[in-house]
């Protein structure tokens, strides 16, 4: 959102094929979500009412409020779960007061799954439990990608930080035939192999779990060979390709060079699947997405069964206009958990509703 503008709308696109699957066969749907974080006070620039009017449904401008009177096949949406405290705490009180409303609850929220909240699973204590066709897909693509993938398996994982991934890399490191590191957590690598990054991001709290990985990882290992280095992080800034090893001092990485594209390029052919997360530079940076576009494109173009997720990665598709992925995961922080070989709680309730 920009204000009450919604600039990208796939979540809401997402949540589509349940939604027309239920309506068409005559439901009366109560639709729960959650925007931002408001800490369970109303925040006005957190509400949902410009998604209802996007959706062109009618709103209720509060989630306890009684929705009254539906139609068969007619769908409302309730105001911001997170309004009330009760949401993020799981309060019983709350989850049994939104619940009342329903018969029978279908989440399609995978991106929330990995918050034990009311919406995701205290609502299904009290009501038949189900999984929409977004969260089947979702959970379907991680199996398909993760748990009985193709090989071989390819990882590329990117983005900023090491120790927000170094449960990813963890888990997948037996699991895959070749791990890619590239974006900034490469530059942790280097600088734990003793190489100078000049200024470049780096996680000096990462370097041991960086080193950790390294040794786990042997030649299935692959790191950057070159990078775009600039001296600001900011369009416009005058920068160039050299080798990881000849960053000058005041310079940073902020894309992977062209000789990693074709190393990338050239690990990716026969690939059987792909699992990516995580842009390979500062992708938001027109002068600095070069490296994150050419990978996108070798992952759509490999064959493979390809699997991308993480919020910044997804925000880099669209804004590229990459496509051809098989999935392109709609979970930034559950996709990670769920990458990570943890059950996610709002699945793990499902599971056991399927099981009951
Ligand atoms: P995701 O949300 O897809 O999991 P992350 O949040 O881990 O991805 O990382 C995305 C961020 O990493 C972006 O904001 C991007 O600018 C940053 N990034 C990637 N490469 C670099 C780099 N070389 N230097 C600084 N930041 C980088
Ligand atoms: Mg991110």
């Amino acid at each position: 959102m920009a204000g009450s503008e919604i600039t990208d709308d796939t979540r809401i696109r997402a949540v589509g094929p349940t939604l027309a699957s239920l309506r068409s066969r005559g439901a009366k749907v109560i639709i729960l979500s959650h925007l931002g974080r408001p800490g369970g006070k109303v925040l006005p620039v957190l509400s949902l009412q410009p998604v209802a009017r996007a959706m062109g449904l009618r709103f209720v401008p509060d989630c306890l409020e009684p929705v009254g009177a539906l139609a068969d096949g007619e769908a409302v949406l309730m105001e911001n779960v997170r309004f009330h405290p009760g949401e993020e705490e799981n309060d019983p009180d709350f989850a049994r007061r939104l619940a009342a409303q329903g018969d029978i609850f279908v989440n399609d929220a995978f991106a929330a799954s990995h918050r034990a909240h009311a919406s995701v699973v205290g609502v299904a204590e009290h009501l038949p439990a189900y999984a929409g066709l977004l969260m089947l897909a979702e959970l379907e693509a991680l199996h398909l990608a993760i748990d009985e993938p193709r090989r071989p398996l390819v990882a590329v994982v990117g983005g900023a930080k090491v120790s927000t991934k170094a449960g990813v890399l963890a888990h997948l490191l037996p699991r895959v035939d070749v791990l890619a590191i590239v974006g900034a957590m490469a530059n942790t690598f280097f600088k734990a192999r003793g190489v100078d990054v000049g200024a470049s991001l780096v996680e000096d709290s990462a370097l041991e779990a960086a080193r950790e990985v390294e040794a786990a990882g042997g030649r299935k290992l692959v790191l950057p060979v070159d990078a775009i280095v600039a001296q600001r992080m900011e369009a416009g800034s005058p920068s160039h390709a050299t080798g990881v090893d000849r960053v000058a001092p005041g310079w940073m990485i902020l894309d992977i060079g062209p000789k990693t594209v074709a190393l990338l390029r050239e690990r990716l052919v026969g690939a059987g699947t792909v699992v990516w997360n995580g842009p390979a530079g500062v992708s938001e940076i027109p002068d600095f997405a070069s490296g994150t576009r050419a990978l996108g494109e070798a992952i759509a173009a490999s064959g493979a069964y390809t699997l991308v997720g993480g919020g910044d990665t997804a925000a880099a598709i669209a804004s590229l206009g990459l496509r051809g992925f098989s999935h392109v995961s709609t979970g930034g922080g559950a996709t990670l958990e769920a990458m990570e070989g943890r059950e996610l709680p709002g699945v793990a309730v499902l599971k056991e509703a399927a099981h009951a």
